[in-house]
């Protein structure tokens, strides 16, 4: 496994692994690396003879009170699981390779990102947008992965892919899950058992939606507010949404969808967690809505 902080080297791997007629493919992450993350990197080992992971607390998608000094950064561990998992090159830039030096260039994709998280975290996408094409250009991959936990993300990206052009395909795998349903985070580890016995409830408020859609309610404005009272009665935990939208454009429609996003939002203590899950009523014919069927990932 090549280890390295230098662009270039990155670009000579790949060059010589593309030479070998292999696909590549690039995980970006911020470390600390969990089960969801190497569902990625098995992803990408299925379809990837060379498999890159960056490693990089990305310091511009933190807005100035946020945890981006505390975000954890376990190199040596992140190591370790990276050549445990069969990761054939791993990119642990330094901040100023990243953003060298005057550096006053960045992306930003319109609309999808002034919503949901772009409401609550100002600049956050644009950081996200930015730091990922820069990631794409350094390390040129075929295919990049990245996770439905971070549903809104994965959208802004795949946009971004299209508007410009890039010649990468965009891959979202399913949210690894612990056994009781609490999407693995990085953030996790700063959970106490009484902070993450409130965290469930994230998992619990998008449960209780799938169950009130697919038992066939049909009032979402009413489950999206029974979504935010089961979040808000737990204690610790302020909810920033909890609510209900369309796969493609993250509007909150009025009426249920062949196929919605539950998303929420919630802030245990300090601790700021998201979370997502899709929904899909085969009851509803999709064919009845004008915009026909709607895809997302499964
Ligand atoms: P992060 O290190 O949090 O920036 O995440 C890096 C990538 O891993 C992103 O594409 C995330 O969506 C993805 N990811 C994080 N948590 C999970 C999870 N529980 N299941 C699947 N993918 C995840």
């Amino acid at each position: 496994m090549i280890v390295t902080a230098d662009p270039t080297d990155v670009s000579r791997a790949v060059k010589d692994a593309r030479d070998n007629t292999a696909r590549i493919g690039l995980v970006p992450t911020m470390g600390a690396l969990h089960e969801g993350h190497l569902s990625l990197v098995q992803a990408a080992r299925d379809e990837c003879r060379f498999v890159v992971v960056s490693l990089f607390v990305n310091p511009t998608q933190f807005g100035p009170h946020e945890d981006f000094d505390l975000y954890p950064r376990p190199l040596e561990a992140d190591l370790t699981t990276c050549r445990n998992a069969g990761v054939n090159l791993v990119f642990h830039p330094e901040t100023d390779t990243i953003y060298p030096d005057g550096c006053a260039t960045f992306v930003e994709v319109d609309g999808l990102s002034q919503t949901l998280e772009g409401r609550f975290r100002p600049g956050h996408f644009r950081g996200v947008t930015t730091v990922v094409l820069t990631l794409l250009n350094i390390v040129r991959p075929d295919v990049a992965y990245f996770g439905h936990k971070d549903y809104q993300q994965q959208l802004l990206i795949r946009q971004m892919c299209r508007d410009l052009a890039l010649p990468v395909e965009i891959r979202t795998c399913p949210t690894v899950r612990a056994a009781d349903g609490l999407a693995l985070s990085s953030r996790n580890r700063y959970l106490d058992a009484e902070q993450r016995r409130s965290a469930l409830t994230l998992w619990e408020s998008l449960s209780l939606a799938r169950d009130q859609l697919v038992a066939g309610k049909t009032d979402l404005a009413a489950i999206r507010q029974a979504m935010h009272n089961h979040l808000a009665s737990t204690p610790r935990v302020n909810v920033d949404y909890a609510t209900i939208v369309h796969p493609d454009t993250l509007e909150e429609p009025s009426q249920p969808l062949p196929n919605m996003i539950a998303i929420v939002a919630a802030r245990v203590d300090d601790l700021r967690l998201i979370d997502n899950l899709p929904i899909t009523l085969h009851t509803i014919e999709s064919a009845f809505y004008a915009s026909g069927p709607v895809s997302y990932p499964s």
